[in-house]
C-alpha cells in the first residue's frame, strides 16, 4: 500500500485499556490524509494486555499495528514510551505522526519530536494537505487562523485536542497486519510510577453536558466567579472557563475551553464576562445556540453569538438568578 513517501503515524493512547476516543478521531482523519498521499496509516499502540484492542483499530482505519505490551508500559510513562517510539520512527520513517492533545500526548509529542530533530504544532484545529502535499497544520493565532507547514524536516508532528474531528465509521472485520514490539530495559527507568490517583470527576462533565455556562476574565475575582458558577449550578449546567480565570486559580484548568483546553459543542453556551478571543471560541464552534453577557458592547463576543446582553455581571447574574429560581418555583 505505501508507496515512496513514509506511512502516517497515529499514537493510540489508552487508559487503563480503554483507548481513547481522541485517538479514533485521529485515526479517522490521519486515514483520509493516508488516502490522499497514497500511502498507508499505522498506529502505534502501547500499553498492558491490550491486544484485544487492537481489532478496534484495524475496524477504525489502521493498516498496521505496532503493539507494545508490558505491565510497564500500562500507565504513559514519558522516558518509555519516548525511547520505544523514537526507535520505532527511526526504523520506519513516518512521513506525519499525529497525537492528541491529552496531558500524555502533550508531553509525549515534543518529547518525540525533540529526539527525532523535526518540528511539531500543538493544538491544531484541522490538518489538511497543501498543492505539494505537505501537512497544513491549522491553529488560531494573531486574531485568526495560520497555517503552518514543516517542509524539511519528517515526520511533520502535530497534537489535536479532543473533538476537533469526528470519529470515522468502522468497518467490523477490517483486517491490517499487527507487529509486536520487543520491550525491553523497561526496568533501568529514572523515572519510577509510584502511586495511581483516580480524579473525582467534579460538577456536570463539560463534554457531555447540554447546557455550558463559561466564565471569564471579566469575573474580576472569586466573588464574581462564585457568580458564574452560582448560574451553572441554577441551570444544571456544566461550568466552563477562558484562560485567565485558570491563570488566577479561580477554576481548575480540566474547565478551560478552547483551543488548548476542550472542544464542546453543547445545546446551549452562555459566555459570562468573556471577550471572544479566537483561541476561546475555536471550543465552542459546535454550539447551537450561544448567548454571550459582557458590559463592554463592543466586546468582540457580540458579532460571534446568537444572543447579546450588555450589562455588568455582578449585576446581572444576582437577577438572572433570581428570576430562574422564581420560574423553578411557580413550574414546579
Ligand atoms: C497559544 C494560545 C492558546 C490559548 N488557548 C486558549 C484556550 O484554550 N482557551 C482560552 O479561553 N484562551 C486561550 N488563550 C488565551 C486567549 O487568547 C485569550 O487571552 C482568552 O481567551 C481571553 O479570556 P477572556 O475572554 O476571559 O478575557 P478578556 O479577553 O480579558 O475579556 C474579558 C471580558 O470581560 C468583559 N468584562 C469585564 N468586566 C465585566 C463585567 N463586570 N461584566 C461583564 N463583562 C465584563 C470585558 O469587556 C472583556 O470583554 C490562548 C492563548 C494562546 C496564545
Amino acid at each position: 500500500m505505501s508507496g515512496s513517501t513514509g506511512p502516517v503515524w497515529v499514537f493510540a493512547e489508552q487508559n487503563e485499556g480503554s483507548i481513547l476516543p481522541v485517538s479514533f478521531e485521529l485515526i479517522g482523519q490521519a486515514k483520509k490524509l493516508a488516502d490522499e498521499l497514497g500511502t498507508s496509516l499505522e498506529v502505534v499502540f502501547l500499553g498492558d494486555a491490550v491486544r484485544d484492542q487492537v481489532q478496534v483499530l484495524f475496524a477504525a482505519g489502521a493498516d498496521r499495528v505496532y503493539l507494545g505490551e508490558d505491565p510497564g508500559l500500562k500507565y504513559y510513562q514519558p522516558e518509555m514510551y519516548t525511547e520505544i517510539i523514537v526507535k520505532l520512527a527511526k526504523e520506519h520513517h513516518p512521513e506525519i505522526f499525529l497525537l492528541g492533545s491529552t496531558a500524555c500526548g502533550k508531553e509525549l509529542a515534543p518529547l518525540v519530536a525533540a529526539r527525532l530533530e523535526t518540528g511539531l504544532t500543538a493544538h491544531c484545529i484541522d490538518l489538511t494537505l497543501d498543492e505539494e502535499k505537505q501537512l497544513e497544520q491549522i491553529i488560531p493565532a494573531y486574531g485568526g487562523l495560520i497555517s503552518i507547514v514543516c517542509p524539511e524536516k519528517r515526520p511533520q508532528m502535530a497534537t489535536v485536542a479532543k473533538g476537533v474531528f469526528p470519529k470515522p465509521d468502522t468497518t467490523e472485520h477490517r483486517e491490517g497486519e499487527l507487529v509486536l514490539l520487543e520491550i525491553s530495559d523497561l526496568k533501568q527507568q529514572r523515572i519510577q510510577l509510584i502511586k495511581v490517583v483516580h480524579e473525582e470527576e467534579r460538577g456536570v462533565p463539560l463534554e457531555s453536558a447540554a447546557t455550558v455556562v463559561a466564565g471569564g476574565a471579566g469575573a474580576q475575582g472569586p466573588e464574581g466567579w462564585a457568580k458564574i458558577a452560582g448560574l451553572a449550578d441554577e441551570l444544571g449546567a456544566a461550568l466552563g472557563s477562558t484562560r485567565p480565570p485558570v491563570d488566577e486559580g479561580w477554576v481548575e484548568l480540566d474547565r478551560m475551553i478552547g483551543q488548548s483546553g476542550k472542544m464542546i459543542a453543547p445545546e446551549l453556551y452562555i459566555g459570562v464576562g468573556v471577550s471572544g478571543e479566537l483561541q476561546h471560541m475555536v471550543g465552542i464552534a459546535g454550539a447551537k445556540l450561544m448567548v454571550a453577557v459582557n458590559s463592554e458592547p463592543k466586546a468582540p463576543i457580540f458579532e460571534q453569538v446568537d444572543v447579546g446582553i450588555v450589562d455588568d455581571l455582578q449585576e446581572f447574574l444576582p437577577v438572572l438568578i433570581k428570576k430562574i429560581k422564581e420560574y423553578k418555583t411557580e413550574v414546579a
